[in-house]
């Protein structure tokens, strides 16, 4: 049995449809799961009636990626309510600018001399949200480079010459638009911020920081030891989830093989309450 709080669909860059991926997790003893695709919620609602039928506990969730002056911060949204229409806009306003940075690095490659097009990267993405990795796969596909890998070691990484950045939008702008949206927001896997991003932390705890996912595939028992303290320190939810995108994503980590603490789900809920109660709800 486990609870499993950061999963991705096809709804953004995972490979499964949304009810497979809650078949998936039924499969393998999850008794509660989060979808927190990237920048959207579109397959939350299906996900939910898979859900229902199987008899698992299904958390809204989402992952809002943030600008990369601290290195990569994520931030993950639970419990957001389907009347939060500021809060879609701006998740469809993200998205949009997806869109653009996709066309833009596809013009790079062209004038690198790759013959790609920007529709071979909307095939890969299958109508989810656009990511780099989308690109890369593209990429692959169109005999342009021979592996994800090297997309991204030649062209695509940070400063790289087909990379564009992303708009700003910070970790406190994304903590902000949550809390706003009457959800709950919790800081994805710490273990792979940079030691200037996990600076970061106190300031967004004063921000409305709810919750810490100390438990993550790449952490290390050290580091899991210490973002528990951290979380204890802080009075933060201890949260948990693999991460996974699918079969044949890259990075394929088995659904329900990390654990969130019993309870997790519970606190969560105990928060959205606390923050309706304080407020913090515009
Ligand atoms: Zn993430
Ligand atoms: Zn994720």
């Amino acid at each position: 049995m486990s609870i499993d709080l950061h999963v991705h669909s096809s709804a953004s860059d995972g490979t499964l449809p949304p009810a497979a991926v809650v078949q998936a997790a039924w499969a393998a003893g999850v008794t509660a799961l989060a979808i927190t695709d990237h920048d959207t919620m579109d397959g939350v609602a299906e996900a939910m009636a898979a859900a229902e039928r199987l008899g698992i506990e299904l958390v809204p969730g989402v992952e809002l990626n943030t600008d990369r002056t601290y290195g990569e911060v994520h931030i993950l949204g639970y419990f957001i309510p389907p009347d939060a229409h500021g809060f879609y806009s701006l998740l469809a306003q993200r998205r949009e600018a997806r869109v653009q940075r996709g066309l833009k690095m596809v013009e790079r490659l062209q004038e690198l001399g790759f013959r790609i097009s920007f529709d071979d990267v909307l095939r890969v993405a299958g109508g989810g949200a656009i990511t780099r990795p989308h690109v890369a796969r593209a990429m692959v596909e169109a005999g342009c480079v021979a592996s994800v890998q090297e997309a991204f070691q030649r062209y695509l990484y940070t400063g790289g010459p087909a990379y564009v950045p992303r708009d700003p939008f910070s970790a406190f702008d994304a903590v902000r638009a949550i809390l706003e949206a009457g959800g709950v927001p919790v800081l994805a896997h710490p273990g792979r911020m940079t030691e200037e991003g996990k600076q970061l932390i106190p300031a967004l705890v004063e921000h409305g920081l709810q919750g810490l996912e100390c438990y993550y595939p790449e952490h290390s028992p050290e580091e899991t030891e210490h973002f528990l303290a951290l979380a204890a320190k802080y009075d933060l939810v201890v949260t948990g989830g693999t991460d996974a995108h699918g079969p044949g994503s890259g990075h394929d980590r088995r659904i329900g093989s990390v654990s969130a603490p019993p309870g997790a789900v519970e606190a969560l809920k105990e928060r959205r309450e606390r923050l309706v109660r304080q407020g913090r709800r515009s």
